[in-house]
């Protein structure tokens, strides 16, 4: 495969999935697997509870982890709710921000999304925030505007220089959980759009710089397509990245 020109990410979200004891057992099974892996970056999102115990699983090797959420304020009255302070502490590097089920099932609207970007970064975590079109939008042909719409809503006020590291991730709602995958080609539309978003509002380094992830029911079996698109840095990966051999596989599309 040519030379990116981004350093790929490849990024498992567990969901509401995994005990601590098999969190744990996964991180052992999945380390001398990936333990050569410099073509891209992995990461893990664990749910909270397993958070810790994966972060020292995965100490000194190349497995970064991350929080699936993460609250607007650092500390306070919020029964439930877990700052970004608290996710440095259990080890987290990362945060899944504006996951559809999140915007769905917790009513998350752009704003939330972009005071938890906001104090994602003020506490030295690397977001990776989750845009996408729901079925209907797309049958309605509103990709592009729901796009643009959740973009310019959760980076709102940001500078070029806080949203270069941003990890982006397209997931078309249509696509999560539902075994049917956009096509390398309708992915990439998708991708060029963001791109172009990023490079209109934050410039060109910005843009460059930026990882657009892509996730919707991605397998071993379509990740290497997915890849060959010059604007899919990478992927977001819910079902196969509970499986410590096919999330390995999808770390090793090249
Ligand atoms: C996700 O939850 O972010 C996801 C992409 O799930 P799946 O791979 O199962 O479609």
């Amino acid at each position: 495969m040519a030379t990116r020109p981004r350093p790929p990410v490849i990024a498992g979200n567990w969901k509401m999935y995994k005990t601590i004891a098999e969190a744990v057992s996964f991180l052992e099974a999945l380390k001398p697997k990936v333990r050569d892996t410099t073509h891209c970056e992995i990461v893990v999102a664990p749910p909270f509870t397993a958070l810790r115990a994966v972060a020292s699983a995965a100490d000194g090797s190349n497995i970064r982890v991350a929080g699936q959420d993460v609250a607007p304020e650092k500390e306070g009255a919020y029964t439930g709710d877990i700052s970004a302070p608290m996710l440095r502490e259990a080890g987290c590097t990362h945060v899944i921000i504006g996951h559809s089920e999140r915007r769905q099932y917790h009513q998350e609207t752009d704003e939330d999304v972009n005071r938890k970007i906001r104090a994602a970064l003020e506490a030295g975590l690397t977001p990776i925030v989750c845009v996408g079109e729901t079925l209907d939008e797309r049958e309605r042909n509103q990709t592009e505007k729901v796009l643009k719409r959740q973009f310019a809503g959760g980076f709102k006020g940001l500078t070029g220089q806080e949203v270069s590291p941003i990890i982006i991730a397209y997931e078309p709602v249509w696509a999560i959980g539902t075994g049917r995958t956009a096509t390398p080609e309708t992915a990439e539309e998708s991708h060029r759009l963001l791109r172009e978003l990023v490079n209109g509002r934050f410039g060109k380094e910005s843009s460059q710089q930026t990882r657009i992830l892509y996730g919707g029911s991605v397998k071993p079996e379509n990740i290497r397509k997915l890849m060959e698109q010059q604007d899919i840095d990478g992927a977001l990966v819910g079902g196969a990245s509970l499986n410590a051999d096919s999330f390995s596989a999808i770390v090793h599309y090249d």
